[in-house]
C-alpha cells in the first residue's frame, strides 16, 4: 500500500532525498519545484518502506490504509500529480556538499531566527568547524514557526523540534533580545565574523489603500494571528469578537488561517500552543459567520489547496461557496470535491467564500462597520493570468471585526538598499547587491510567499554565495 502526503507538507524535500526509488516529486532540481503547493508521492512508484515518513519533519506523511477520513482527498491529489506521467532519473540529484578552500574558521552572523535563519544556520554547520552565531530581536527564537503557524496545525509546528536540534549543536551561539541595526551594527557584526546574512523575514503588512482603512477596530490578519499566538508585541491587543460576523479581505492561507481559527470550536484548541488569554477571548466569542473576500475567481484564489482541504474537514465549520463559483470548477477538481463535503449543517459555524469583489471604503462607528465593494470582473492578462476590472456595481457588508490579509511587507534594514517596489533588499543570489559581506535569505530576499521549507532552498543558494566569496577573497 503506497504512502501518501498530507496538507501538513512543508516541502523542504527531506523525504525526497530519503526515498529509495525517487517517486516523491517536484523534486529541488525540477522546474516545477518553485510552484507546487505540495510534494506528491507516485502511488504506482512507492514500495511503502516508509523512509520518507521518517524523514519528514512535519509528520505530514501516512499509509494510504491509515488516513482520517478527513484525509482520504489527499491520495487523490497524490495520485493526480503523476497522471499525465513524469520522466524521472533513478534518483533525486543530491545538493553538492559545500567545501571550505581555507582553514575551518568559518564564523557567520545570522540575523533572526525563524525558518529562513535556522535553515541558513544548518547548512552552515554542513562545514566542519564553522561556527554560527544568531541574534534574535526577542526573548523567544523561531519567528514566524511559533508566532505565525497556527495553533491546530501542530504538526507543522513540529518544525519547531527541527530547530531546537540545530541549536543544540554546540557550535551555534544564539543571542537574544539584540536588534542588529539598534544595538549592534553591521559593522560591529563584521568585525567578528566573515559575512552577515539577514534572515529578518516580512514583518509589515501589506497596507488596504481605501478610505477608511485606518479606522479603529480594522487591523490585520498577521496581526491578529501573531496575537492569538503569544507574540509579546501583540499580547496586550485586545479585539472586537462580540458581533456575529468577522471579514477578511485577501484569501491566502493567512486569511484561511484566521477564518478557521475564529469560527472552530475552542475545546479543540486547548491542547495546542494558542495563548491562554486568546482561548479565552475566543471562549467569548460571538462570531458565527467569517466572510473572506478575494478579488478574483476561485480558480484564482491565493489559498492553496491542502490548506483549503484542511478548512473544509474542521469540525463544526461548514465552508459555503456560492453556486455560480463552485460550478466553475470541475466536478472532480479536489477544491470542488472538498467544498461540496463541507456543505451546509444546522447549528455550525461558517466560513463563507466570496470573490470578485474589491474593497473599496470602510465607514461606521464600532461596533459594527460598513466595507463598501465594488464587483469585479476577470479580465486575462498578457502573461496568462487574469487580472480584475470594476464593472462599477456596489456591495456592502457589515461586520464587527475586519481584518485585512492581502499579504506581507519586508522592512528595510539598517545599512542595506531596500526595492520599495518589492519590499525585498536587492541581491543576486543572496549577496546583498552593494554591501559588503552581506547576504539576505528568506522573505526579505525573495518576497513574502512560500512555505517553511521553501526556506531550505533559498538559504543553500544563499550560504553557497557567501562560501564562494570566502573561498575567493578571503
Ligand atoms: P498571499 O498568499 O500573497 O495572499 C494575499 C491575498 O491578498 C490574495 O488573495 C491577494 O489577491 C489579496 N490582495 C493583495 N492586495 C490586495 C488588495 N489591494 N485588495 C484586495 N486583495 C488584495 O498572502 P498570505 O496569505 O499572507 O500568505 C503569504 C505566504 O505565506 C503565502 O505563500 C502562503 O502560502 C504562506 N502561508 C502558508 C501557510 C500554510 O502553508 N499553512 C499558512 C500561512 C501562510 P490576488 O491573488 O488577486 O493578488
Amino acid at each position: 500500500m503506497p504512502h501518501v502526503i498530507t496538507q501538513s507538507c512543508c516541502s523542504d524535500a527531506s523525504c525526497v532525498y530519503a526515498c529509495p526509488v525517487n517517486c516523491i516529486h517536484p523534486t529541488p532540481d525540477e522546474p516545477d519545484f518553485h510552484t507546487a503547493e505540495m510534494l506528491y508521492i507516485d502511488p504506482q512508484e512507492c514500495v511503502d518502506c516508509g523512509a520518507c515518513v521518517t524523514a519528514c519533519p512535519v509528520d505530514a506523511i501516512r499509509f494510504d490504509g491509515s488516513l482520517a477520513p478527513n484525509e482520504t482527498l489527499f491520495a487523490e491529489l497524490n495520485a493526480d500529480f503523476y497522471r499525465d506521467g513524469r520522466d524521472r532519473p533513478l534518483l533525486a540529484p543530491p545538493v553538492p556538499a559545500l567545501r571550505v578552500r581555507r582553514g575551518q574558521d568559518l564564523r557567520v552572523a545570522i540575523v533572526g531566527s525563524g525558518p529562513a535563519a535556522m535553515y541558513a544556520a544548518d547548512e552552515i554547520l554542513t562545514i566542519p568547524g564553522a561556527r554560527v552565531r544568531i541574534y534574535e530581536r526577542l526573548q523567544t527564537p523561531f519567528g514566524l514557526a511559533r508566532f505565525g503557524v497556527a495553533p491546530d496545525h501542530q504538526r507543522t509546528r513540529g518544525v519547531l523540534r527541527q530547530f531546537d536540534r540545530i541549536l543544540a549543536d554546540p557550535r551555534v551561539e544564539l543571542v537574544l533580545g539584540t536588534e542588529v541595526g539598534v544595538t549592534i551594527t553591521h559593522d560591529d557584526l563584521l568585525a567578528s565574523h566573515h559575512g552577515v546574512i539577514y534572515a529578518v523575514g516580512a514583518s509589515a503588512d501589506r497596507a488596504l489603500d481605501i478610505p477608511g482603512a485606518d479606522l479603529a477596530g480594522v487591523t490585520s490578519a498577521t496581526q491578529f494571528a501573531a496575537w492569538y499566538n503569544g507574540h509579546p508585541d501583540f499580547a496586550d491587543r485586545r479585539f472586537d469578537l462580540s458581533g456575529s460576523r468577522a471579514i477578511v479581505i485577501g484569501n491566502g492561507n493567512v486569511a484561511l488561517d484566521v477564518a478557521r481559527i475564529l469560527t472552530m470550536n475552542p475545546d479543540l484548541l486547548a491542547d495546542t500552543d494558542i495563548a491562554p488569554y486568546a482561548l479565552d477571548a475566543l471562549r467569548d466569542s460571538r462570531i458565527e459567520e467569517v466572510t473572506v473576500v478575494g478579488r478574483r475567481g476561485l480558480e484564482q484564489a491565493a489559498f492553496t489547496v491542502p490548506e483549503l482541504i484542511g478548512l473544509c474537514a474542521t469540525p463544526g465549520v461548514d465552508v459555503v461557496v456560492a453556486d455560480e463559483q463552485l460550478g466553475i470548477l470541475p466536478a472532480d477538481d479536489a477544491r470542488a470535491v472538498a467544498l461540496r463535503g463541507a456543505s451546509r449543517r444546522d447549528g455550525n459555524r461558517r466560513v463563507v467564500l466570496d470573490f470578485l469583489l474589491s474593497p473599496t471604503a470602510l465607514s461606521g462607528t464600532e461596533p459594527v462597520r460598513t466595507m463598501e465593494f465594488v464587483r469585479n470582473e476577470l479580465i486575462p492578462a498578457a502573461d496568462g493570468s487574469m487580472r480584475v476590472k470594476a464593472t462599477g456595481e456596489s456591495h456592502t457588508k457589515e461586520a464587527g471585526l475586519m481584518l485585512t490579509s492581502i499579504g506581507y511587507r519586508g522592512r528595510p534594514v539598517p545599512g542595506l538598499p531596500f526595492d520599495e517596489a518589492t519590499a525585498t533588499v536587492p541581491n543576486d543570489a543572496g549577496r546583498v547587491i552593494g554591501a559588503r559581506r552581506a547576504y539576505v535569505t528568506g522573505w526579505i530576499k525573495r518576497g513574502a510567499r512560500g512555505f517553511i521549507g521553501t526556506n531550505k532552498y533559498c538559504a543553500q543558494e544563499t550560504v553557497r554565495s557567501l562560501i564562494d566569496d570566502y573561498n575567493s577573497t578571503g
